[in-house]
């Protein structure tokens, strides 16, 4: 008896219009789920060089291992292919939640690789057993609104769940995103285009069988109880990032207003999420199992209705925006027309920054001033970028590719790794965070690796409330796990390469067990380090026990951390087959330069050398050569993946033996 795994992998040909099954069983053992088999599916069914928009560049959508038993919050779906937002290209992934990945397992299936290109605009409607290719001559060209609307008139049924590409995706633009109930992440929709592939449509009824439901429903009493905490604590009490701001100024000082310009701005106040949420909320929902429901429907007069996410609150700061209602407008043209709002928005802020700076005039971009702030601006571009018109069409094609035209002072004031934009929180304190960009395979460690901010240590926060005792248990807990009280200290490099290894495990253990990291405080453990900032473990008891009463398997920890590191492995053999060596592994260029202007923590900068030897350390810890940054062979094998080292081996990507 399988528990738990829906046990198919479904395989899509779309040149062929052929579907063929195989089973799960050929990966669980080494990848469990998720993320895991995801990357270890992307490695084995591509081939070196082939680009993003190549039709036999596969696109992987795979759900968490837990997923569909029930157990809260675990629901989330990871997708996997080449980034074609990346310069050069390289390993893309992202990871969401809602209900698709869950009706995808209830539909019989683990994960689903997809290939070719259809003929015609086409869209994949998955019904249990029944697989179908499904014109989409009517919906081409529309929304990722409008197209779920009409897929689920068409099919006469509201609980089939969609992913989909706008338009943006459909005209092959980079920054076009996979959209599902509003949500989505990195940018994989052209690879959707350009395989002619409108959306992916599922619905399922067999249900998932588990080993221990008793046990299940006792974990969740559990969850259930330390959520209710986390509310009175006042924790989360909005929506998804709705207190994001507040966060990163008042808690974590990594805050940063501009295109990282500094830490002070008199306006910060009016772009307070919290209270735009309460103002304009009208429902909240969540994803499937999960009682938290964070996710807030607002209703915006004079805009429309939609929801808020985190970036949203984040990105007003950068361009220095402070109605909130052009943010939530912007958010929902980026969301219709599938487009990365959190690349699009950090690229407007670099050209905001430009124009303030006097290195680019309104002819460099269609007659637009563009001015801090500025709303029409900020929805043209959108349109724009969208629609491939004017700049808008080389911003398409991603900022490095318009900094390249804008000259030279243009592209060093870019802060991006592989073109991939910085996220919105300040790395000049934070070297983890800058650690974490630096070696994660995707260029951005955002929603990849750098949900929980280890390392972000909330001291000056605690210290105002008075808690000595918790500041004094934090250190204690840093010199234990990570050998160095500094570890903890957000500007220290030492203990940081450990700490950074430490976080990929977490984070991977959540995307192969399929796990909200927005709900992983759900965990009493992890609870109470998630106020402070304190290191957490990266496995709990907790998540041992819903192994165990999903698939009744007794794993050790051990266990669970190999597989992340397995995992993390194959998707650095990906780009070590591109070619990318540990010159790839950069932070931001300007960040060696330009130190902090303001605020608490004015003055500091990153350290190269410092910042060069943090990396040896990390490369030593991982068993990866220094030299090249990459794995070596005898790590491939220790973790039981020989065949990744083979295959890099006869195209010489391996690093070379060192004489003893
Ligand atoms: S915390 Fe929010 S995003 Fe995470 S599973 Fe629950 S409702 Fe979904």
């Amino acid at each position: 008896m399988v528990y738990g795994w829906a046990g198919t992998i479904l395989r899509i040909d779309l040149s062929r219009g052929k579907v063929s099954k195989t089973p799960s069983s050929e990966y669980t053992r080494l990848f469990i789920g998720g993320r895991g088999i995801n990357s270890k599916l992307m490695f084995d069914e591509s081939k070196p060089g082939v680009s993003a928009f190549d039709p036999e560049n596969p696109i992987i959508l795979g759900a968490g291992a837990l997923v569909g038993t029930g157990i809260t919050s675990a629901v989330t779906l990871q997708i996997t292919s080449r980034s074609p937002e990346q310069h050069p290209e390289g390993f893309g992934e992202l990871n969401i939640g809602g209900h698709w990945a869950t009706e995808l397992k209830f539909a019989g299936y683990d994960h689903i690789v997809i290939k070719g290109r259809a003929e015609k605009p086409t869209y994949i409607y998955i019904e249990n057993d029944d697989v179908q290719f499904k014109d989409a001559a009517g919906i081409w060209g529309k929304g990722t609104f409008d197209t779920e609307r009409i897929i689920r008139e068409d099919l006469d049924d509201r609980r089939v769940q969609i992913l989909a590409i706008g338009p943006a995706g459909e005209k092959l633009v980079r920054l076009a995103t996979i959209e599902h109930e509003r949500r989505s992440g990195t940018a994989l929709g052209g690879v959707f285009g350009a395989k002619n592939l409108k959306a992916v449509v599922v619905r399922g009824t067999k249900g998932i069988r588990v080993y221990d439901p008793e046990a299940i429903l006792k974990i969740n009493e559990e969850r259930l109880e330390t959520i209710k905490k986390l509310l009175e604590e006042g924790e989360g009490e909005s929506s998804i990032g709705a207190d994001c701001n507040k966060y990163c100024f008042e808690k974590r000082d990594v805050g940063t207003v501009g295109y990282f310009e500094g830490f002070e701005w008199p306006e910060l106040d009016k772009t307070n999420g919290a209270p735009y949420v309460e103002k304009h909320v009208v429902k909240r929902i969540g994803c499937y199992s999960c009682p938290i429901a964070d996710v807030a429907v607002l209703n915006v007069p004079g805009v429309g209705i939609s929801v808020m996410r985190c970036y949203p609150f984040f990105w007003p700061r950068l361009v220095r925006l402070t109605d909130m209602d052009v943010a939530f407008k912007a958010t929902m043209l980026c969301s219709d027309y599938g487009l990365d709002n959190r690349n699009l928005l950090t690229a407007i802020s670099w050209l905001m920054s430009l124009y303030d700076k006097g290195i680019i005039t309104a002819k460099d971009t269609d007659g637009i001033p563009m001015e801090w702030g500025r709303a029409d601006a900020i929805i043209r571009t959108i349109h724009k970028v969208a629609n491939r018109e004017g700049f808008g069409d080389i911003l398409a094609d991603g900022a490095l590719n318009l900094a390249k035209k804008l000259g030279p002072k243009a592209r060093a004031h870019l802060l991006h790794r592989r073109g991939m934009m910085i996220g919105s929180e300040e790395y000049r304190c934070d070297v983890g965070g800058a650690l974490a960009a630096a070696v994660d395979p995707t260029a951005s460690a955002d929603h990849t690796v750098r949900e929980i901010g280890f390392g972000v240590f909330w001291e000056r926060h605690l210290k105002k409330l008075g808690k000595e005792k918790e500041i004094e248990e934090a250190y204690k807990r840093s010199k234990e796990i990570y050998g160095t009280e500094k570890a903890i200290i957000p500007w220290e490099y030492e203990g940081k390469a450990q700490m950074e290894v430490a976080e990929e495990k977490f984070s991977i253990i959540m995307d192969l067990l399929g796990l909200c990291y927005f709900a992983h405080a759900c965990d009493p453990l992890l609870f109470q380090s998630y106020m402070v900032g304190k290191p957490i473990p990266e496995v709990t008891p907790m998540t041992l026990a819903c192994f165990k009463a999903t698939f009744g398997l007794d794993v050790t920890e051990k266990f669970l951390l190999t597989t992340a590191e397995r995992t993390w492995n194959v998707e650095k053999a990906y780009n070590m087959r591109e070619g990318f060596t540990r010159k790839d592994d950069t932070a931001y260029e300007r960040y060696f330069k330009e130190p902090i202007p303001d605020g608490p923590r004015k003055g500091m900068k990153l350290d190269k050398a410092k910042f060069e030897k943090m990396k040896d350390e990390y490369y030593k810890l991982r068993g990866w050569d220094i030299e090249t940054g990459n794995p070596t062979r005898e790590t491939f094998v220790k973790l039981g993946i020989k065949d990744v080292a083979d295959s890099l081996d006869k195209l010489g990507r391996l690093p070379k033996k060192k004489k003893p």
